[in-house]
């Protein structure tokens, strides 16, 4: 419980009235809440009675909204949506061949930068104030986070293959080192290593990006287990061994590993993720639409294994919608299992927002609204009819709400969306995003 700090006399900005679901571990809520904010952290938190004597900078009235901690996208390939719907009604295999040939002939560090620009603003819209990015040029998306008030996850992502365009796997390594001394200072921004797959990258490489890991003392995200398809390569390039093998093999797992997926596993896989303490990014929508099957989560959570939410890129997904992404997961979930009462609402959300930050090892920071982490907030105006009547704030969000419902949000303590609209001019971003459909429309 926080209530028990007294608010400042003043502060930067005081968030009054409104429903605050802190998502803290137990669960803490203020119907009539207050939180004050200092120098982008969170510095109080109660009821805002309690709050009556503070002053601040910017006084943001919550009256009718209910305020929860900024969702948090784990899995995406933010600039994908330059190909968004550009090969959909597929399977994983011909989608893949498909987006790898629109990449080869328009990625540049202009087209990633717009549709990175782009992804981001659509996440901000929806209350996502943290991303994890997966993609090519990842200083890139890093330029369009700042522009526009984000957090993200990034760092250097590897596919195995070369072509005589492309740079040499040792040149590959040399780029990732020089990505990661620019940004590692940094403390608002995460880097992982990121691997693209056990199907993508042979024993060598995933053991030589171990080590860089382990070199610069850095967290892990991968692709795993996501479609049968991948059973086969997987095998072929790792001694027979299926993907979780293949990461075990190569000490990736014990990485702090975070994996997309995790469709395709057994009791043994499910026992091992949890005992090297391995993370989950569950991207429902993206494994529904390519029919890639449905990731036990049940069963990944009873074995104590981390569960956390992600839409995957846009070209998949095919929006950065995570609100869609919770409901489906509950729905799938419910229906999986027979069990109507597993995943709750309240766990949906806190899926979605703290599991989230503790998949990624981020929840001394960010996840929940408790004192000293960032002031990372979403806020949903509830006077919609289809949020009426709210018997219950949980299960109104996770069963009623959507990303149409956020009227505000605050990033590191500054507002980014205010009015349903981005802080942010990215009109030139967004065009060029349209101008490449074009070029890749006429190829
Ligand atoms: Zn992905």
């Amino acid at each position: 419980m926080t209530s028990a700090i007294p608010f400042p006399q003043q502060a930067d900005t005081l968030i009054t009235g409104g429903h605050i679901l802190c998502m803290d571990e137990d669960f803490t809520d203020y119907k009539n809440g207050a939180i004050a904010i200092t120098d982008g952290k969170i510095s109080a938190i109660g009821t805002a009675d309690q709050a009556k004597s503070t002053t601040a900078n910017e006084i943001i009235d919550a009256q009718g909204s209910v305020i929860i901690p900024g969702l948090i996208n784990t899995h995406c390939h933010v600039a994908m949506t330059l190909f968004r719907g550009l090969a959909d009604d597929r399977p994983l295999n011909d989608f893949l061949t498909t987006v790898w040939a629109a990449e080869a002939a328009h990625l540049s560090e202009e087209t990633v930068y717009a549709g990175a620009a782009l992804g981001i603003g659509e996440m901000l819209l929806s209350g996502v104030t943290h991303f994890v990015d997966m993609y090519s040029r990842p200083a890139c998306a890093l330029k369009a986070a700042d522009k526009m008030g984000m957090s993200m996850t990034t760092g250097p992502a590897f596919v195995g293959f070369s072509r005589p365009d492309t740079p040499t796997w040792e040149d590959k390594l040399e780029a990732a080192e020089k990505l990661i001394s620019s940004i590692i200072h940094r403390d608002d921004v995460q880097i992982m290593i990121m691997p693209h797959s056990s199907y993508t990258l042979d024993h060598k490489q995933l053991t030589d990006l171990v080590a860089l890991a382990e070199k610069y003392d850095l967290r892990m995200h991968t692709h795993g287990a996501e479609a049968p398809s991948e059973m086969e390569q997987v095998a072929k390039m790792h001694e027979g061994a299926r993907p979780i093998e293949a990461l075990a093999r190569t000490g990736t797992l014990e990485r702090n590993l975070l994996i997309a997926h995790a469709v395709h596993l057994n009791e043994e896989e499910i026992a091992l993720i949890a005992q090297k303490g391995a993370t989950i990014s569950h991207c429902p929508l993206s494994n529904a639409k390519l029919s890639s099957g449905m990731a036990d989560i049940a069963a990944l959570r009873a074995a104590g294994v981390t569960v956390s939410l992600g839409t995957d890129g846009a070209s998949s997904g095919n929006d950065l919608d995570m609100w869609k992404a919770m409901r489906h997961a509950s729905f799938l979930t419910k229906s999986l299992t027979g069990n109507p009462s597993e995943l709750t609402a309240k766990e949906l959300l806190a899926m979605a927002t703290i599991e989230g930050a503790k998949a990624l090892g981020l929840e001394k920071t960010t996840g929940s609204i408790e004192i000293g982490k960032h002031a990372d907030l979403a806020m949903l105006d509830m006077s919609a009819l289809h949020l009426t009547p709210n018997f219950d704030s949980y299960s109104t969000l996770a069963y009623a709400a959507g990303r149409e419902d956020i009227h505000r949000v605050i990033s590191k303590g500054k507002t980014v969306v205010k009015d349903r609209k981005l802080i942010a001019d990215i009109s030139e971003e967004v065009a060029l995003v349209k101008e490449t459909a074009e070029k890749i429309q006429a190829a």
